[in-house]
């Protein structure tokens, strides 16, 4: 189980922020880094992730400022657009045990390119 109630530097999110491992880049700004998910679930499977550090959704939402949330979605709009999503996509952010949550920091999946289906298969 994953401890999301203290940041953990050695996250692998954070690593890649820093450098120390590789990622397949999309976009990156001060904000916000987009890259391709290591192990995609759809034709298209992007994660976007803030720069600052937060464990989770339940830390970001109460904790970052108001301008560090909309570079979130600001850059789902800029990576909609540039790779050009028409025909829909899902976002998904698991969050803690329930949501199934393995990396402790924040980042939201953009799923794509196929008919996704049902939100969860039994
Ligand atoms: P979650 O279950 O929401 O915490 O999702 C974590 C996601 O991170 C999974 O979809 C993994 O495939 C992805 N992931 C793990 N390591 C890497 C990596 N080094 N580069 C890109 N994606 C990764």
């Amino acid at each position: 189980m994953i401890d999301i109630t203290k940041y953990n530097n050695e996250n692998i999110f954070a690593k890649i922020l820093r450098g120390e491992i590789p990622c397949d880049k999309i976009l990156d700004n001060k904000d916000v880094l987009v890259f391709k998910d290591i192990n995609p679930q759809a034709p298209l499977h992007i994660l976007i992730i803030p720069k600052k550090k937060y464990c989770s959704l339940y830390d970001f939402s109460k904790n970052a400022d108001p301008l560090t949330i909309a570079s979130i979605f600001r850059a789902i709009d800029q990576v909609i657009n540039s790779l050009g999503i028409k025909n829909g996509f899902r976002l998904i952010c698991n969050t803690g045990e329930d949501g199934c949550q393995e990396v402790p920091h924040l980042h939201f999946h953009i799923l794509a390119g196929k008919k996704l289906g049902k939100i969860i298969s039994d």
